[in-house]
């Protein structure tokens, strides 16, 4: 004889709980916490009510980001967080707008953190850029920071996390604008002129200045350095367009004339998406 008797009053937390009630709700009146109530459904084999917490963040095909509290249809969050959202193993997702902003204000708050370490002004350390839209972190020396942040760190954001509670050190780390970043990038041989890439961004830079008549310069500062032109979607919806297309995809619609350009403009990394 070894079954085990459920007492009374646990019984009744049962039946409540059948009833939709959820474990914070029974605790509550009985001045006990949930984790307690958890235990002991826990301790005596009862069966919880399957969460319900998706059932109202995602409405046909649409997820509630939890920033904007708005409906968007997937297309508008990271595929890798949506996973993690729908497996239950994280219970909010952010917008990829929402993300972008939170990345944004993070990355700052790690800047500030490199600056005080190291006694630099908030500016980028080759110019004399300050506006933090145009800023990113930079490593010194010849060192990947791309193999560092998803190396280390599963996301830009885990980095600027590490870096704001100071455990990464930020002895290898300086602020730069990102037109300057990238050049460090070609200088260091990260980045190559004359490969596949390299062509294929030129070719497309050169459809939309021939297409639309623009210089081949960015259309905002001015800037003619090759290296540092890219294509900037005048109405926004770039990202989502190179979801669906994917990058190559994207471009070699401009390149075979598949997709009128009339939309596109060039512009550098610094002026780009601020
Ligand atoms: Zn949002
Ligand atoms: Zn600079
Ligand atoms: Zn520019």
């Amino acid at each position: 004889m070894t079954d085990i008797v459920i007492p009374d009053f646990v019984l009744r937390m049962q039946e409540e709980h059948k009833n939709g009630v959820s474990l914070r709700n029974i605790a509550k009146p009985r001045n006990i916490s949930a984790s307690f109530v958890r235990n002991l459904f826990i301790k005596y084999g009862i069966t919880r009510n399957p969460r319900t917490h998706t059932r109202f963040k995602i409405i046909e095909g649409q997820i509630r980001c939890y920033n904007c509290k708005t409906y968007k249809p997937y297309i508008d969050f990271a595929p890798s967080q949506v996973k993690l959202f729908e497996s239950g193993r994280q219970s909010t997702v952010l917008c990829n707008p929402c993300a972008k902003y939170y990345s944004h204000r993070k990355r700052i708050s790690a800047m500030h953190k490199i600056c005080s370490d190291k006694g630099i002004s908030f500016k980028c350390v080759d110019c004399n850029i300050t506006d933090p839209t145009k800023l990113t972190i930079a490593h010194v020396g010849n060192f990947s920071g791309r193999m560092d942040v998803y190396g280390n760190y599963s996301d830009n954001i885990q980095f600027y996390g590490a870096i704001v509670s100071g455990l990464r050190d930020t002895l290898d780390l300086t602020i730069k604008c990102k037109n300057h970043n990238i050049l460090d990038e070609f200088n260091n041989g990260f980045r190559k002129v004359g490969t596949t890439s390299y062509d294929e961004r030129i070719r497309v830079l050169k459809v939309i200045s021939l297409a639309n008549n623009l210089p081949l310069v960015c259309s905002k500062c001015g800037i003619e350095d090759l290296k540092l032109l890219t294509k900037a979607h005048k109405n926004g919806g770039g990202n989502m367009e190179n979801k669906i297309r994917g990058p190559h995809g994207l471009n070699w619609d401009i390149i075979s004339g598949r997709r009128t350009v009339s939309d596109l403009s060039i512009e550098c990394y610094n002026c780009q998406d601020n």
